[in-house]
């Protein structure tokens, strides 16, 4: 007897081991972004896992499971709560499962997919919450007279949130220089008699390509300016350069290369988010695409001399190439790469709030220009383009020149 207990909870122990899912994955961070209007969960995993997720209500809450899954030190704390997520709790199933719960604010919609190891991350697993309704939150337009409106113009500050965009040799992130430079923009168009800018992203959170595109339309937007930092392997380029959607796809290497990065922003490790019918999408796209691309090239032009005037400009034409952000079918948009981020002057500029405001000075002076020379017709700026000069009514521009 003595002798067989022992080996029988050996066997035991053996025989539940077995059963367990093995130890397969470690979870290294559990990482939290708030948007205003959706939440991204991340996961980062040492390597491929199972899970299931589930909502359940009353209260309101997430329930995600995670096979054969090990928190590592770094993520044994349970993150602090953000966004529409009150409390993150952290446990194990009795069938070894980890198990993770978010308390949630209110009633959510989630949903999860596992995100292939990119240059940037190794495996992650993401979970977006988002509200019940649907994500384009019905915002009024407000016209000023039913006869003079104002003028929409959509700031898109590229990337967010775990998408930091292009990284400077001394850490400086996209994500953040063009913030800064997207809000003084913001400010400075809004400023601006009949003009009002909306910003489609305003914090540090991560909205797919596509949300920021159906926000500008769910403005009404007469206009789309994307604003980005470029880089480069080649640490001497610099200067900013101005793109339009081009119809018949990049037309050089270089610039298919740039549409392949800054659309990767979408792609988490290959996995194409809601995009299945994008082919179609695409197609159908372009058809319409020609009238608002003709208002796109000469509205580009004019930033771009703009631009100039702060400092280089890396290519004296409006460049053209595919990215996934200027695809509006019916408002004109172009994408600013404001300067070389890879370029170590370029770097130390874009943090400086002194250049940022030249910067967003430059793109405001562009956009100014393209409205008063081609007013859309029932706009306030209609009616002060045809009793003013175009350049008397600025009064925020950085740059005295004129
Ligand atoms: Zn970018």
């Amino acid at each position: 007897m003595k002798f067989r207990i022992p080996q029988i909870a050996w066997v035991m122990l053996l025989s539940t081991s077995w059963m367990l899912p093995a130890h397969a994955v470690d979870v290294r961070a559990i990482r939290l972004w708030a948007g205003p209007d959706s939440t991204r969960v991340v996961l980062d995993l040492s390597g491929s896992a199972q899970h299931s997720l589930q909502v359940l209500k009353n209260p309101d809450r997430v329930v995600l499971d995670v096979a054969g899954a090990r928190l590592t030190s770094g993520a044994r704390t349970a993150p602090a709560g953000t966004g529409m997520v009150k409390q993150v709790r952290l446990g194990r199933r009795p069938t070894g499962e980890l198990r993770i719960v978010l308390d949630m604010a209110r009633p959510i919609q989630a949903k999860s997919f596992l995100a292939a190891p990119n240059n940037r991350y190794g495996y992650r697993l993401v979970i977006d919450l988002g509200q019940t309704q649907s994500v384009e939150t019905p915002v009024k337009v407000e016209h000023a007279r039913p006869d003079a409106r104002d003028l929409i113009i959509a700031v898109d500050a590229g990337h967010g949130g775990e998408d930091p965009g292009a990284i400077g040799k001394n850490g400086t992130r996209e994500k953040d220089v063009v913030l800064a430079i997207a809000r003084e923009l913001a400010l400075k168009i809004s400023a601006e008699p009949g003009m009002k800018a909306v910003l489609t992203r305003n914090g540090d959170y991560f909205v797919p390509l596509r949300d920021r595109m159906r926000r500008a339309r769910a403005q009404q937007a007469d206009l789309f300016v994307s604003v980005h930092a470029d880089s480069i392997r080649d640490r001497r380029v610099d200067g900013s350069s101005v793109y339009i959607l081009s119809q018949r796809g990049a037309t050089d290497e270089a610039s298919r290369w740039l549409a392949e990065r800054e659309n990767a922003s979408d792609l988490i490790g290959g996995v194409s988010l809601d995009d299945k019918d994008d082919v179609l999408a695409s197609v159908l796209l372009d058809l319409s695409q020609s009238a608002s691309l003709s208002a796109s090239q000469v509205a580009a032009e004019r930033v771009l001399r703009e631009l100039n005037r702060v400092g280089e400009v890396r290519k004296p034409q409006v460049q053209q190439a595919r990215f996934m952000v200027l695809k509006s079918p019916d408002i004109p948009s172009m994408l600013v790469e404001t300067a070389y981020i890879s370029n170590p002057q370029e770097e130390v500029r874009l943090r400086s709030p002194l250049h940022q405001e030249k910067l967003a000075a430059a793109i405001h002076q562009g956009v100014h220009d393209y409205f008063y020379a081609n007013p859309p017709a029932g706009t306030r700026v209609a009616q002060l383009a045809a009793g003013a000069a175009p350049r008397a009514v600025l009064a925020t521009a950085g740059d005295s020149g004129g």
